[in-house]
């Protein structure tokens, strides 16, 4: 089997909510995702999306995806897909780094393995576990009263999960607006409900100590990714009492391995297009569970085609091990594709078709900024 033709489609995804607001003042309205079709000589056709978070999330942005497919897809045709490994490593022999690049061919070769062998993706990840993911919502940092609201509309819709996001400037309100907001999201906290509090890496060691002291006692939630840099979380993690949440820091393998090495976090947020696809996700998921590290699968943001990466990948990770998945789909106005996974009593499943399992609606793609075929 040998990659005949790739096509790359840019879509600009809207924001369903309005204005996104993140740590250090960042906005977002809506969100340029790269999606990737290829096609194989014998007629089997894979999907790939990776839609980076703007251009000030991690090191990635839309037309950096854009570049870094057109530097690599020449090389991946004649190649076999389904040598998923020998592919993501023919992609690191041309272009150094740029995992958001990698990530739409990648996932677009296990969605024709899967196809080529009629199986789900998630089977030849491992197998999936077969309970309902619980999905987590994604709550901007707010004012503390939206932010309750906001929690209560996603509960009223089966999210089990909530990534809470604070990271205020001492100009903006400091540590007590970020208390305040901790304390209204968590105030009508349900049993079974798991709670992040993410800074995306847009406080200091001294600011989050004295957030954490700000807050009533007794409540349960997880501090993902506090700080921008190593040092600064390695200072953290030795005074901070909550379980700390690697994120935006852990990208490449050798990330993961530090983690673990210098035991710098309880989990990570596992986000497809930062690690690089399908196939890099699956050895930080083994690199995780081998560790006890809890697991988010996620993605930057993104579509559907990019959920349904997550789905699978998520439901090979085991019970104990996964906190939630991202359900990006509810970000995002424009449909991409179908994909028959409904959240449903708190979870989501994985519909069993071949590969990722999705129907494109090459409608809303409109026609390829760039082919490459034989
Ligand atoms: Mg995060």
């Amino acid at each position: 089997m040998k990659i005949a033709k790739i096509e790359h489609y840019q879509v600009h995804l809207p924001y369903s909510g309005g204005t996104y607001l993140l740590s250090g003042g960042r906005e977002y309205t809506g969100f340029d995702a790269a999606i990737v079709r290829m096609e194989t000589a014998c007629g089997l056709e894979g999907w790939g999306e990776s839609t980076p978070f703007g251009s000030t999330y991690i090191a990635a942005h839309a037309r950096g995806a854009a570049a870094g497919i057109a530097e690599i897809a020449p090389h991946l045709l004649g190649r076999d897909p389904r040598q998923v490994d020998r592919i993501n490593d023919a992609m690191d022999e041309v272009l150094m780094g740029h995992n958001h690049a990698k990530t739409p061919l990648d996932i677009a070769c296990w969605d024709i393995f899967g196809k080529s062998v009629d199986m789900p993706v998630c089977e030849l990840l491992g197998g999936s576990t077969g309970f309902r993911m619980p999905v987590i919502s994604s709550i901007y940092a707010g004012t503390p009263d939206d932010m309750r609201a906001r929690v209560a509309d996603h509960r009223a819709r089966g999210y089990m999960g909530h990534s809470v996001k604070v990271g205020a400037l001492d100009s903006e309100g400091g540590p007590s607006l970020d208390a305040d907001r901790i304390a209204a999201s968590l105030a009508d906290r349900q049993p079974g409900e798991y709670f992040i509090v993410d800074a995306n890496g847009g406080m200091i060691p001294e600011t989050v100590l004295r957030m954490l002291r700000l807050l009533p006692d007794g409540l349960d939630f997880v501090l993902e990714a506090p700080c921008a840099t190593w040092r600064e979380t390695a200072s953290l993690r030795k005074r901070c009492p909550v379980p700390i949440i690697m994120d935006e820091l852990a990208q490449q393998d050798g990330d993961i391995a530090q983690i673990v090495a210098d035991d710098l976090a309880d989990g990570i947020g596992l986000k497809i297009s930062k690690a690089g696809g399908l196939t890099p996700g699956r050895r930080h998921r083994d690199m995780a569970r081998a560790a006890g590290l809890t697991i988010s699968v996620q993605d930057t943001v993104g579509s559907t085609i990019a959920f349904a990466g997550i789905a699978h990948l998520g439901a090979t990770v085991a019970e104990q091990n996964l906190r939630c998945i991202l359900d990006c789909r509810d970000m995002v106005t424009l449909e991409t594709a179908s994909f028959d996974a409904p959240v449903l009593d708190g979870g989501v499943l994985v519909p069993q078709a071949a590969g990722l399992g999705i129907t494109v609606n090459r409608d809303v793609l409109g026609t390829p900024v760039a082919i490459w075929e034989t």
